[in-house]
């Protein structure tokens, strides 16, 4: 047997723990110091965010725009079955009716064309969460958040340095949530950013963010004291997050160019042997970009995940399913009233998704490759 390959390394660029040392003496390890500022510069910068925050994880950015949008105990908000729990949990914790959509039949991102009949005049939010870093078709879902007065919050955790029709994901929505989770492009262990784009919620963002206080505003010099206005809680990250996400950003452009490298030497060594056995790639339509965040397969059945999942396990190469659809959840299948989803609960049997890290080497892919094509 060859050396095992895991799923998933997170990326070291080799500067964070010099930049850790730094924040470390530099006197200043709590929250939105000289680290997190320079990250939030980036990000409005790079992407045109009207406004960025760091936060602790994803799931927290996408508390955040819970509260933002003002969810009540009765508003509906619609969202893919298909997706991470946090996706739904951040609603739900405000008492949100969550309205599950379908996956698409060509990829397993929300069906944008199934989202109108969704429509109810409950409903408050659409979030599309763009899955395996490809965009969700935003013109369509832009276009129905205008006809309805709807927010939409784009779940853009997988979504860094990708685009849309050429406009950064995350740009688009009214707000979007990114994670930083050691297992994506750009990582600091756990770690998130809440990207703002309707200039309505930046004010009560930044208090909602540092415990419902005015403190960032008071740290800028605009306010002469600072005090409790409002609700929030403690979802800033510490310097020391923020440096170690500081040095994977000055390298964001050799991380994206060796990930998407390694997908395209899967799809180039992929593509006949899935289309001889029924076997569908990553589709990525003509309006997105690839971020290199995902290789997945979709197989034809669970039986044939399963003994794929099985063979690479013998050759100690590590290969995850993913989702289960949230709509048949423990959690929330009692409470779920909608149609069957079976576009959802075709990718939560049939997808698996292939070790991509910046170190896999190219001899690895080959290895990986020939072991999927080997029968
Ligand atoms: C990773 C992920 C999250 C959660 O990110 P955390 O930073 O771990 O909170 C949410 N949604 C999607 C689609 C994800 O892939």
């Amino acid at each position: 047997m060859n050396n095992p390959i895991p799923f998933n390394k997170p990326y070291l660029t080799g500067k964070e723990m010099h930049y850790i040392y730094q924040a470390v003496y530099s006197g200043k390890i709590s929250g939105n110091g000289l680290f997190t500022q320079k990250c939030q510069q980036f990000f409005q910068d790079q992407y045109g965010f009207k406004k960025a925050l760091l936060t602790t994880s994803c799931t927290d950015a996408l508390e955040m725009c819970a509260l933002l949008a003002n969810i009540e105990p009765g508003d509906e908000v619609i969202m893919p079955s298909y997706t991470f729990v946090s996706t739904a949990l951040a609603f739900v914790r405000q008492g949100a009716k969550i309205i599950f959509a379908d996956s698409g039949a060509f990829h397993p991102g929300v069906d944008e064309d199934s989202l109108e009949t969704l429509i109810t005049l409950k409903t408050k939010v659409i979030v599309p969460v763009h899955y395996a870093g490809v965009a969700c078709d935003m013109d369509k879902i832009m276009a129905l958040a205008d006809k309805y007065n709807l927010l939409v919050i784009e779940d853009a955790a997988q979504a860094i340095e990708s685009f849309y029709k050429g406009k950064p994901l995350g740009s688009i929505g009214h707000m979007a949530a990114f994670s930083f989770h050691e297992t994506k492009n750009i990582n600091s262990g756990e770690g998130g950013l809440l990207a703002i784009n309707d200039e309505r919620f930046i004010k009560r963002a930044e208090i909602i963010w540092e415990k419902g206080t005015n403190r960032a505003e008071f740290f800028r010099g605009a306010v002469n004291k600072y005090g409790w206005v409002d609700i929030g809680s403690s979802f800033l990250p510490s310097e020391i997050i923020a440096a170690y996400l500081w040095a994977q950003l000055e390298n964001i452009t050799d991380i994206q160019q060796k990930r998407i490298q390694i997908w395209q030497q899967y799809h180039n060594g992929l593509k006949h042997w899935a289309a001889a056995n029924k076997v569908h790639l990553p589709f990525i339509p003509e309006y997105a970009s690839n971020n290199g965040h995902m290789f997945y397969l979709v197989c034809n059945g669970l039986q044939q995940r399963t003994d794929l999942i099985n063979r690479l396990k013998q050759q100690g190469i590590l290969s995850v399913f993913h989702y289960l659809s949230l709509h048949k959840s423990p959690f929330y299948m009692d409470q779920y009233e909608g149609p069957e989803l079976p576009e959802s609960d075709r990718y939560t049997d049939c997808l698996v998704r292939l070790p991509l890290y910046y170190e896999l080497t190219k001899e690895q892919i080959e290895i990986i490759i020939a072991t999927i094509i080997a029968p």
